[in-house]
């Protein structure tokens, strides 16, 4: 198999630290594959190891079959790079900065302006403003259009909704799946749950380590089916209360409700019966369907010691 990118036991340490411990997986050319883990799971690091701007301790990468680090150079012409923190030179203004990253790869911006168009569009009005100055998703779209520019293969996006705006986040992904339509792989990190749905596969990764992989349909049918939603007038009563009865395994808040994790023995009716007998009032307890959120709670449940 052709892969796009194949990670074959990373390790990386910084000091004390073991930001990547043993991760292998590959993606395929093409694919949308997310990357999903919460802050300081190790998802930075293994995009520096891939960008070929850091090296790994042991264990090896391999971008369109060249080695990250014996073929680093050959490697910069085939990904398109947006790291964590914007890349954009924030005075220069935005067709300052679409030329200066053409001209890094040796390309005029005409030539591969067409990938760049329904992106770059929104940003045509104002070709003079200094990136600075620009809000958090046209930043996000120019930063975008500059790791385009030079029409890579591979674009490695680290967490590019980061603190941006519920609809430009939505945008984003708009024009993420029009990317994938026109064959370009795409490898995106985010911390936000919500946004993994949109990937053909995921790994979910914590404290350096994976946790799984899998496409997120299989990943929430793993969930298992006894999850439940629960509210009540006093939430907060309702919380400990639950955690208390011996057939929940888990519960924690869920936006507006608590989801409750439970054991096979667990009886929602008697449930009610007996937290109303207690004086907890309106309690209501019925079927959840499971999220990628819930998951990952139970993913790191399960590794705690
Ligand atoms: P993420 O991108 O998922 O938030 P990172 O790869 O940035 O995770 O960080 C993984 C771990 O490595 C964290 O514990 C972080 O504090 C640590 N770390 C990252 N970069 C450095 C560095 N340059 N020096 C020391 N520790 C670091």
């Amino acid at each position: 198999m052709d892969y796009a990118v194949e990670i074959n036991d990373i390790t990386k340490r910084y000091g004390k630290i073991t930001a990547l411990d043993g991760v292998s997986f590959s993606v395929d050319k093409g694919e949308m594959f997310g990357v999903i883990g919460p802050d300081g799971a190790g998802k930075s690091t293994l995009y520096k190891i891939l960008a070929t701007l850091l090296q790994p301790d042991s264990g090896s990468a391999k971008i369109c079959g060249l080695d990250t680090v014996k073929h680093y150079s050959e490697i910069r012409t085939k990904i398109g790079y947006m790291p964590e923190r914007f890349s954009l030179y924030q005075d220069l203004t935005v067709s300052e900065n679409l030329r200066f990253f053409a001209s890094l790869f040796g390309v005029s911006v005409k030539d591969n302006y067409d990938l760049i168009a329904p992106i770059f569009s929104q940003l045509e009005k104002f070709p003079n403003r200094k990136a600075g100055a620009l809000s958090g998703g046209m930043k996000q779209k120019l930063a975008l259009s500059c790791a385009l520019i030079h029409r890579p293969e591979i674009l490695l996006l680290d967490e590019p909704t980061t603190g941006v705006d519920a609809v430009s986040r939505s945008e984003f992904w708009d024009m993420l799946s029009t990317l994938r339509e026109k064959g370009i792989t795409i490898l995106v990190s985010t911390s936000y749950m919500d946004e993994a749905t949109r990937c053909e596969r995921i790994v979910m990764i914590n404290r350096g380590k994976i946790l799984d992989i899998n496409t997120p349909a299989n990943l929430i049918a793993e969930i298992g089916e006894n999850l439940y939603n629960a509210v009540a007038d006093d939430m907060f009563r309702l919380l400990n209360r639950l955690r208390k009865i011996p057939e929940v395994i888990d519960c924690y808040t869920f936006g507006a409700t608590l989801h409750v994790v439970a054991g096979k023995a667990f009886d929602p009716f008697k449930t009610v019966k007996q937290l109303e007998d207690e004086g907890i009032r309106n309690v209501k307890i019925y079927p959840a369907k499971g999220d990628i959120e819930d998951l990952f709670i139970k993913l790191t449940r399960n590794e705690e010691p």
